[in-house]
């Protein structure tokens, strides 16, 4: 009887131990099938970088790409083709599509229970506007920069342009060429390019000063053109007088904010940017963006002065950098961006805040001062909402022309906007930028309306 027993503890472990095998690979199969089905490579779904199966389109339905077994099919129309190619990648993975490969299940039609089901494969709706990225792309008309919008209530990313591109029907010697039109070219400026911000970064000076200084409104700053930091001078592009806050950041003062970003002090600014994400990058629909980064190691206070001006070492990422000026213009707190609308009916974007950043109060302020620089200094008729609130920067860089940049929000329940601009070695910010975010915003507003 005790061998019996014995054979029938074996048995029973046996058993159990088929069952254990048996459950861990259900589990796994459930949890990585897709992944290894759809892995970028995988026979099933990929010849080389490419994904053979699913369509992508923009927010109106326009045609971007479909992916066939033979291949690529890119836009009909060559402005879509080189003003999306940086979502979409190119068809010899010099420029990827993390986009694509992160929806490669849905878009190949997989679930666990089927495997590969649907023969068309899936469709996915961007957020995009085809139309408001040829506007930017035709806007730059060959300079190479950046240019991003997107809803700060609902997150959906409208224009993301990235410049030089290229048409992928037509791929051009880019290792050969020695024009310069080419730089980076591989490169989704936007998500993957750190800046430096020039002005706009007084907008982070700027909230440090509302949220420690309890007499920020009352003090004043006398500008003659120059003032003298740690024996060294910090230069003013004029001669301002006597002036508050609120008119120094409207007419970028260099004195005034060099002078605040002295007394607001290293440990105060270096927190603020930090809180406010500017040294953080983020993810969503298999993308990532650089990070900025504001670092003051070594600095005397005349490099500190600089840095509250948004030069020094200062970088900023585009991308991040909107949902700052999205918090902003939405009480403190931005939603989190993103790209892909839907695909099929398996995957539905969703609204997602990101942490509050800033006291309502402080974003309520700041949105105030931005809007009054538009009134008081940018002109409210140059752009197309009635109220938009924005600052201009001019990021000077050695031996060449200066980035221009430009970020801001429109504030209207119906269009709720943030954008920011760089347009590299261009020249000053605001008369570079202007045209350039009227003209997207124009055409975003145009097609909102219609839907
Ligand atoms: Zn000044």
């Amino acid at each position: 009887m005790r061998k019996v027993s014995g054979r029938a503890k074996v048995v029973i472990l046996l058993a159990l131990l088929v069952l254990w095998c048996l459950t861990a690979f259900f589990v796994q199969y459930l949890l990585r099938a897709g992944v290894c089905v759809t892995f970028p490579g995988s026979p099933h779904v990929y010849t080389g970088n490419n994904l053979t199966t699913g369509v992508v389109r923009d927010r109106n339905g326009t045609l971007l790409l479909e992916n066939q077994e033979q291949g690529r099919v890119y836009s009909s129309d060559e402005t879509i083709r080189k003003a999306t190619l940086h979502l979409l990648g190119d068809r010899y993975g010099y420029i990827p599509a993390p986009m694509l490969s992160a929806y490669a299940d849905q878009m190949a039609g997989f679930d666990p229970v089927r495997g590969i089901y649907g023969s068309e494969g899936g469709e996915m709706t961007l957020s995009l506007s085809a139309l408001a990225n040829t506007t930017a792309y035709e806007a730059l008309d060959g300079r190479h920069g950046s240019v991003a919008v997107y809803n700060y209530k609902s997150g959906e990313v409208l224009c993301l342009l990235s410049s030089p591109s290229y048409d992928p029907d037509h791929m051009p010697d880019v290792e050969n060429d020695t024009t310069g039109q080419y730089d980076g070219v591989y490169i989704n400026r936007p998500l993957a390019a750190s800046y430096s911000p020039g002005s706009i970064f007084k907008l982070v000076t700027m909230v440090a000063a509302i949220e420690t200084m309890p007499d920020w409104q009352t003090k004043t700053y006398t500008c003659n053109g120059v003032t003298t930091i740690d024996g060294r001078e910090v230069h003013c592009l004029n001669v301002h007088g006597t002036i508050d806050l609120a008119t120094a950041l409207a007419k970028s003062c260099n004195v005034a904010f060099g002078q605040l970003a002295v007394e607001l002090g290293a440990e105060t600014l270096t927190q603020t940017a930090q809180r406010l994400g500017i040294t953080s990058s983020l993810s969503f629909d298999g993308l990532r963006t650089a990070a900025g980064s504001f670092d003051l190691t070594g600095a005397d206070n005349w490099d500190l002065a600089w840095a509250g001006i948004g030069q020094h070492t200062d970088l900023i990422n585009p991308v991040q950098f909107l949902t700052f000026v999205g918090a902003i213009a939405n009480g403190g707190q931005a939603a989190q961006p993103y790209l892909v609308a839907s695909v099929d009916q398996s995957y539905q974007a969703k609204t997602t805040l990101l942490p509050r950043i800033m006291e309502e109060d402080t974003a309520q302020t700041l949105a105030a001062l931005m809007v009054n620089n538009v009134e008081t200094v940018y002109g409210s008729r140059n752009f197309p909402a009635q109220i938009v609130g924005a600052k201009s920067g001019t990021a000077e860089q050695e031996g060449a022309l200066p980035h221009a940049t430009f970020a801001g929000f429109v504030q209207d329940e119906s269009y709720p906007l943030a954008f920011v601009v760089v347009v590299e070695n261009a020249g000053a910010g605001s008369e570079t930028c202007i045209p350039i975010v009227s003209a997207v915003l124009t055409a975003i507003m145009q097609e909102l309306e219609g839907q």
